[in-house]
């Protein structure tokens, strides 16, 4: 048997081509399309305006489904995490929480990770694979779908790193802010990295205008590398450099992560590093209490040490806020998400 065409990874020019093969009209393709992004059409039957014989070719030939919901956790702040099974099996992680603003999805880029931060879950085992578009897409569409609700802002701070996925993701991003479908705007769209700066420029590059987040959670190279191997292959200076070309050139301003570890980086003289080091440039500083992993590097910093952080960082006019914790109870917060046996019971 032939393998099945990833249909749903295609952008509308890929797809006219695709179905142009199949001998039908060029204009079914955007028909098609909005059926699946846009109308997010849970079976090829539901097409209706589409020929019997177009859809049974369809159905033949092509996959309509990147992941599906196998399991459901509601937290009690009403954060929801969904186990998504994919086509061969995998599974991956992905997050829906209510804002007064609006509604967020945290997205996994990756079946697991190769980056190996010392305090995430995610990276544990190291990676499987990459996700294709249509996967990523699909943890949004199927959220969308059980919960009802507009999805209206997606970031992209699930397992995996995204700039090592980056054609799969660019095309996610295009896709997902496409007028045919969802139409998401990119600014409502936040990338996370750990900092790969060479993808960065890349990045640049495709002229996105989504919101660029660093996991940067030290104020110097030193300290960093021995939080984050990446550290090892890019300086925080180069980051700087790369991050100032992003906001010249986007005129948006970056997020700098800074999840918090007793003892190890939550001085107020790392925050006043921090501060000298941001300075000048246009960005905003998000606190992370540092959800704790069994196994994983560290302790969660003291409240009142991530508070008088916080208190030296606004003295030396540097843009801050504390993550607000959501789904800590159902292991749905930053750096929890991780690769799990599938067979959960779906609730
Ligand atoms: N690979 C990307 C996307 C992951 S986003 C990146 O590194 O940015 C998840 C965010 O949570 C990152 O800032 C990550 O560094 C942070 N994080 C990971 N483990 C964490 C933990 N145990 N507690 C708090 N934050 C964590």
């Amino acid at each position: 048997m032939t393998e099945k065409t990833d249909i749903k990874s295609m952008d509308l020019a890929q797809l006219q081509i695709f179905v142009e093969g199949l001998g039908e009209k060029k204009f079914r393709a955007k028909q098609l399309y909005q059926w699946m992004h846009q109308k997010l059409a849970a079976g090829f039957d539901e097409m209706t305006n589409l020929s019997k014989d177009f859809r049974s070719k369809l159905a033949e030939r092509s996959e309509l489904h990147g992941a599906k919901v196998i399991r459901k956790q509601v937290s009690k702040d009403g954060t929801t995490k969904f186990l998504m099974e994919l086509s061969d099996g995998n599974t991956v992680e992905s997050v829906w929480m209510q804002y007064h603003h609006g509604n967020s999805v945290c997205i996994s880029t990756q079946v697991g990770c190769r980056m190996g931060c010392r305090f995430c879950a995610s990276t544990v085992g190291g990676l499987v694979r990459s996700l294709r578009t249509s996967e990523m897409l699909d943890q949004i569409y199927e959220i969308q779908r059980i919960t009802d609700q507009r999805v209206s802002n997606v970031i992209l701070m699930g397992i995996g790193e995204p700039l090592d996925n980056f054609e799969n993701v660019v095309q996610f991003i295009r896709m997902l802010s496409d007028a045919d479908g969802l139409h998401i705007s990119q600014r409502n769209i936040t990338l996370s990295t750990c900092g790969l700066v060479d993808q960065i420029r890349r990045l640049m590059a495709e002229k996105l205008t989504i919101t660029l987040a660093i996991s940067l959670h030290a104020p110097n190279d030193t300290l960093r590398a021995t939080m984050m191997p990446v550290a090892n292959r890019y300086s925080i200076q180069e980051i700087m450099q790369v991050c100032r070309e992003y906001v010249e050139q986007t005129g948006r301003r970056i997020t700098f992560e800074y999840s918090m570890v007793e003892g190890v980086n939550d001085t107020p003289e790392h925050a006043k590093e921090l501060s000298q080091l941001l300075h000048g440039l246009l960005c905003h500083v998000n606190l992370i209490p540092l959800n704790p992993v069994d196994g994983r590097m560290g302790n969660r910093s003291k409240r009142t040490n991530v508070q008088e952080f916080k208190l030296v960082l606004e003295k030396n006019h540097t843009n801050v806020t504390i993550r607000r914790e959501m789904g800590s109870d159902i292991d749905a917060a930053c750096g929890q998400l991780r690769n799990q046996n599938k067979g959960g019971e779906t609730t």
